[in-house]
């Protein structure tokens, strides 16, 4: 129990669950912290029930007054200073670390001015797209921060971009090896977003990633 004391974190990283599954083996499991760092002990989860998944379905099913032990934070996918133009990558609950990010930064000017960030979010359809309003809100209050959500399988009445992030990468990045990439997702999509800058003439040193999977 974390009560109401300030929680000390980072964004970007990650708590390590754990529980006890009915078969009696215990299961740790990471996951995001997807709010920013605030005044007390409250966090938020981006959490995505995946199937058969143990401890997925078992967050998403608490109630409240429900307790579970965690762990952390841990991880080190979290901003690196010096601040450059930064393109962010997600698919899915990907999204969770940069949701803090995000907001940590846009909450004070002097994190982000001068500095162009982008937010390349995909999912499959529009239903799916966590904090979508938050993050168009929060292009429109800035505009230095570009919000490009895309989707695989959008409906006709989709007016955004389609396909998968990495089709949308190298309008960002081609003939930009100044900027520094934050990739977060399961691995397919992490290694292709990495091949792909890798092949654009980028340097490692500027992709950074977290892999979910
Ligand atoms: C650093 C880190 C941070 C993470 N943060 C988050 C987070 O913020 N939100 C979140 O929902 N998950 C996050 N994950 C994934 C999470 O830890 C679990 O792997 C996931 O919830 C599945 O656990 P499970 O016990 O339900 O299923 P398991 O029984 O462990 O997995 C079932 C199968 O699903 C696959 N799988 C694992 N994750 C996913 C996924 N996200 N989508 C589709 N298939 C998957 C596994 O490879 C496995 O084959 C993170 C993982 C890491 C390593």
């Amino acid at each position: 129990m974390l009560g109401m004391r300030r929680f000390g974190f980072v964004a970007g990283q990650w708590l390590s669950f754990k529980q006890i599954k009915p078969d009696g083996e215990e299961l740790t499991r990471a996951y995001s912290i997807a709010s920013p760092p605030g005044e007390d002990a409250r966090f938020a989860l981006c959490l995505n029930r995946v199937q058969d998944g143990f401890m997925s379905n078992f967050l998403c099913d608490m109630k409240e007054g429900d307790e579970i032990r965690c762990q952390g934070p841990f991880g080190d996918f979290i901003l690196h200073p010096p601040m450059r133009d930064t393109i962010f990558i997600a698919t899915g609950t990907g999204i969770a670390p940069f949701r803090s990010m995000l907001h940590w930064l846009l909450a004070d000017e002097s994190r982000h001015q001068g500095k162009r960030l982008w937010l390349l979010f995909g999912n499959r359809c529009e239903k799916d797209i966590y904090y979508h309003d938050q993050f168009q809100r929060l292009a429109g209050q800035h505009s230095n921060f570009h919000y490009w959500p895309t989707l695989s399988r959008g409906a006709a009445e989709w007016h955004g971009l389609r396909g998968y992030v990495q089709e949308h990468v190298p309008g960002i990045a081609q003939g930009r090896p100044d900027i520094d990439a934050y990739i977060c997702g399961l691995d397919k999509m992490v290694k292709a977003n990495r091949e792909l800058l890798t092949s654009i003439g980028w340097d490692r040193k500027s992709i950074r990633y977290e892999k979910y999977d």
